[in-house]
């Protein structure tokens, strides 16, 4: 009876010590699940972190004409005869003293600006169209004319020559309030209408395609009613960066 009774002690002893050492290596593996889930996390959120930081600079073509990134400068003219493939007339105040043809923007354009006047709109700001598409032949009219009035040195400042000009895509569009104070004056940029451009624009994806200060990045003198589409992401990315699409791009 004795040997019985410590033999059924033994056993449950060793099976107390079974089981302590069974809660132990749960412990053990629940321990090393809980520290490694931290590592994981932190991981993911450094590849989150790096999503934000990198942006695909190749997710559309800088020099596919039309692409929305497409860039256009004096160095970089438009193909001969270009025409943009969806001109159509924005449903916002237009410039009566211009052709119906210069009201015109490309479709995807045409609808961010009404959306950027309806916000401007909702802060008091009238914005009207001042000029949009313009063909090869319209721009070839305004730059003899400037070149007439300030010389071709000076012209070249604030005009483009026919076939190099940015409104030629459909992407451009010079902007002024319905009053027309400081009417594409460098004022405009130190008025209400231009201040709120300045710091709204980009958030229904256009961008001040000539920042003051980057005349030598750009080729163009400040130009504050100036406006370009290329999107909100992008818009956003040159916003924040303070940085012209020449500049972006490292062109
Ligand atoms: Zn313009």
């Amino acid at each position: 009876m004795k040997i019985r009774k410590k033999r059924k002690i033994l056993y449950y002893v060793l099976a107390a010590l079974v089981l302590i050492l069974g809660v132990v290596v749960m412990a053990y593996i629940y321990r090393t699940d809980n520290a490694s889930a931290p590592i994981d996390k932190s991981s993911s959120k450094q590849q989150t972190h790096s999503d934000i930081n990198t942006f695909d600079k190749n997710k559309y073509s800088i020099n596919e004409p039309g692409s929305l990134w497409w860039i256009v400068s004096k160095t970089r003219p438009l193909p001969d005869g270009y025409i943009p493939p969806d001109l159509v007339t924005p449903d916002v105040s237009l410039n009566s003293t211009k052709s119906a043809s210069e009201n015109t923007l490309r479709k995807d354009t045409a609808s961010a600006l009404e959306k950027l006047f309806a916000g401007a709109k909702n802060n008091g700001i009238d914005y009207m169209l001042a000029s949009g598409y313009r063909s090869k032949e319209l721009q070839a009219t305004y730059y003899n004319n400037y070149v007439s009035k300030s010389g071709q040195a000076e012209a070249d400042r604030y005009s483009a020559k026919p076939g190099t000009s940015e409104h030629q895509t459909g992407m451009s569009l010079d902007i002024a309030t319905v009053d027309r104070k400081n009417y594409l004056d460098q004022a405009f940029g130190k008025d209400t209408g231009g201040i709120w451009l300045a710091a709204h624009a980009h958030e229904y994806g256009f961008i001040i395609r000539y920042p003051e200060g980057k005349e030598t990045i750009t080729g163009y003198m400040y130009e504050p009613w100036h406006i370009r589409y290329v999107g909100i992401d992008l818009a956003n990315e040159l916003y924040k960066n303070n940085q012209t699409m020449e500049e972006f791009f490292g062109l």
